[in-house]
């Protein structure tokens, strides 16, 4: 039987979250902007629902300039604490489904549910379930996906936003294929596209029938037979739980020090926090140190193994200490940055260490 991937993606998500929280946002344009502090608007758009988008607000464009084309909208600032409850609570919905999930965003994920029902007519049906579920018990409305790859699956999503449902089945696949823009497969942008279209490629199914030495010239071996696999219907990446690429944590010291007792202990703290969201075990560890004049200096060490928690304490100390030695100012505040997570399956190993 062939893999069935569901595609969720929330609608507008920071922008509704604000809806639902404040029902009388709805019907209005809303926009959610990411204010940089430093003049009154400046900073950029995270989000705009579709009443602000069809005035032509769109994500990343100045807070200033959106507020030239949409005056009338409803400008708030981002609450990423907020939007990240919302989202988990989304995340928690789709693993009672199925245990595989690729959380792709802070608002889209992949699910593989092909263990959990027999056919894909039964998956098309549990996907539908899901959608209404998750709209009962967050509110939020999602768009949903359904074929036999993420790719497809998200291509299905895309097509029906917002508030839709898409399913694209096995037998479905090769008209998809074959009528697909290759401007709309996910990961080709406007460079790749016009790339393609030198070759003469406007539609997926026109890979199949040019030489795949010429693809991979013009844009590059893996993009290519990313390509060749989807025009083939042989794309079969899996779902599969994201890693974190890297957890940072930054705390302010009380007042500004060269005590290396207060860094330890704010150190300590960081690491508490970092090491609480990371997955596995840290194998480059990095300190920064935010002077009193708030210029930033930043170390990193890269170690053969993941480290535990009060290796890297030490560690950092002797970064912030070989900082201290080479500046006289003092710290305002100091963050740690854990990354090149390992899989903690060989811990035992590592207690030795300590
Ligand atoms: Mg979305």
């Amino acid at each position: 039987m062939c893999l069935i991937v569901v595609f969720v993606d929330v609608d507008y998500f920071f922008a509704q979250v604000e809806e639902i929280l404040n029902p009388s946002l709805r019907g209005k344009p809303v926009v959610v902007c990411v204010f940089s502090g430093r003049t009154a608007d400046s900073g950029a758009v995270a989000t705009a629902n579709y009443e602000a988008r069809r005035l032509g607000v769109k994500a990343g464009i100045p807070i200033v300039r959106a507020k030239e084309i949409a005056p009338s909208a409803v400008f708030l600032p981002m609450r990423k604490g907020v939007y990240e409850e919302y989202s988990k609570k989304v995340m928690v919905i789709l693993r009672t489904v199925s245990p595989r999930v690729e959380v792709a965003s802070i608002d889209e994920a992949y699910i593989d549910i092909s263990s959990a029902v027999p056919s894909f007519e039964e998956g098309i049906k549990l996907a539908m379930k899901l959608k209404e579920r998750i709209k009962e018990e967050t509110g939020l409305n999602v768009t949903v996906g359904v074929s036999v790859n993420k790719v497809f699956a998200k291509v299905a999503a895309e097509s029906v936003k917002p508030n839709g449902f898409r399913a694209i089945g096995p037998d479905q696949v090769e008209g998809l294929i074959r009528e697909l823009d290759i401007k709309e497969v996910p990961g080709v942008g406007p460079v790749l596209t016009s790339k393609l279209e030198s070759l003469g490629i406007r539609k997926l199914i026109d890979i199949r029938s040019t030489d795949v030495s010429h693809v991979s010239a013009a844009i590059g071996r893996a993009k290519a037979y990313y390509l060749l696999q989807l025009a083939n219907n042989t794309y079969s990446v899996p779902v599969e739980e994201r890693q974190k690429k890297s957890v940072a944590r930054v705390l302010t010291l009380k007042t500004n020090s060269r005590n290396l007792d207060e860094m330890r202990r704010a150190v300590r703290k960081a690491l508490e926090d970092a090491y609480g969201k990371a997955e596995g075990l840290p194998t480059r560890i990095g300190v920064m140190a935010i002077m009193e004049d708030l210029d930033m200096i930043s170390r990193e060490r890269s170690l053969s193994h993941g480290v535990p928690m009060d290796v890297a304490t030490s560690i950092c100390m002797e970064m912030i200490e070989e900082i201290l030695r080479k500046d006289n100012r003092r710290v305002r505040r100091i963050g740690v940055r854990l990354s090149r997570f390992v899989k903690s399956k060989g811990l035992d190993q590592f207690l030795d260490l300590k």
